[in-house]
């Protein structure tokens, strides 16, 4: 089988490896379609994302939905013929974190195409199968179910969140992460969900698939102690500055976005305020509640693809350099045969 491995900084190759037998609990996943995710684009571009360095060739790619070929003899949830997404993230299952369902900060989990895991950019994957899922009928294309990874993120923020019935959201940011923080909070019960960024493009995408406003920062400015809660999904500075204003006095910023290592944040202002800053990282237990939020919204997120390229060493390159430099680009999607 093949396997698209970085090399080295903004370099590719692609290499021929056996195709992994799956153990007892484990699926045989044939890769059907990867998207390719900011923290790709990052350890192409840069070889590092903060502490994780990427030293030896590695495969990129943790967006992933395929077909399971075979099932290891303790697989009960899955059969053959199965449509499923991975959830990208083996963690140990025995230290503090995992035994109390915060697994996402296992320290020892094994997370794709996070250096030295390989990730998903390969034709077949042998995988736990208690972190593979169904694909809903509904979605019939394995692009699109790729999403369920950035709508995982959105879940999993909002749980952190806990946006109450009838708040008043603001997310800064109206790129993929962006989008889905805005559908799990409308999913959450937030009245109102206003999206703030600083290109048209990225927020007339923003508002046909639901934001309720839309707001160009170049232009225009967010209110005053306005909102509940907010979702910071840029990672720019500026962002945070704007979030201790607008965010009203006892109301909770989710912080998703992961900028420069180092930035300066008004403190003083959160802190006057009572504005709780909760990071969100990854995910845990939220791929099924991330399944269920995009199938209700599969038909209008088929417009955030915006870029799709057969598997291939040329195209992934592409893909990525689609993905990195193209500001009208959305999802970018490498389809497998
Ligand atoms: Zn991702
Ligand atoms: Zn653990």
């Amino acid at each position: 089988m093949k396997a698209v491995y970085l090399e080295s900084v903004q370099k590719l190759t692609e290499k021929e490896l056996p195709v992994p037998r799956p153990g007892d609990r484990q699926v045989l996943v044939k890769m059907k379609a990867v998207g390719i995710c900011g923290s790709d684009i990052h350890y192409w571009h840069k070889g590092r994302i903060g502490p994780f360095v990427v030293e030896q060739p590695m495969i990129l790619g943790h967006e992933c939905a395929g077909e399971v070929v075979e099932a290891g003899k303790d697989v009960a949830n899955l059969a053959v013929g199965d449509r499923v997404v991975i959830e990208p993230g083996v963690p140990c299952y025995t230290c503090e974190y995992c035994k109390s369902g915060k697994y996402n900060l296992c320290p020892d989990i094994r997370f794709f195409a996070t250096p030295p895991v390989d990730g998903s950019m390969v034709e077949y994957v042998a995988f736990d199968a208690d972190l593979v899922f169904r694909i809903p009928e509904e979605i019939k294309d394995f692009g699109l179910a790729t999403m369920v990874e950035p709508m995982a993120v959105g879940v999993f923020a909002t749980r952190t969140v806990k946006p109450a019935l009838g708040d008043n959201a603001v997310v800064f940011g109206a790129g993929v992460i962006g989008i889905v923080c805005m559908l799990a909070a409308k999913a959450a019960g937030c009245a109102a969900v206003t999206v703030a960024d600083i290109r048209d493009d990225r927020l007339e995408r923003a508002k046909e698939l639901g934001a309720d406003n839309v707001v160009n920062l170049k232009t225009d400015t967010l209110s005053d102690s306005c909102y509940d809660i907010g979702y910071e999904a840029t990672g720019a500075e500026a962002c945070y500055a704007l979030a201790s204003k607008c965010i009203k006095p006892g109301g909770k910023l989710s912080l998703v976005g992961m900028g420069p290592e180092l930035q300066s944040l008004p403190i003083v202002d959160f802190v006057c305020r009572e504005i709780a800053l909760l990071p969100s990282f990854r995910y845990a237990n939220a791929y099924p509640a991330a399944l269920k939020l995009l199938k209700a919204h599969h038909e209008k997120l088929e417009k955030i693809i915006t870029h799709r390229f057969a598997f291939s060493l040329e195209s992934v390159d592409e893909a990525i350099r689609t993905a990195y430099s193209d500001p009208t680009a959305g999802k970018v999607v490498v389809d497998f045969q």
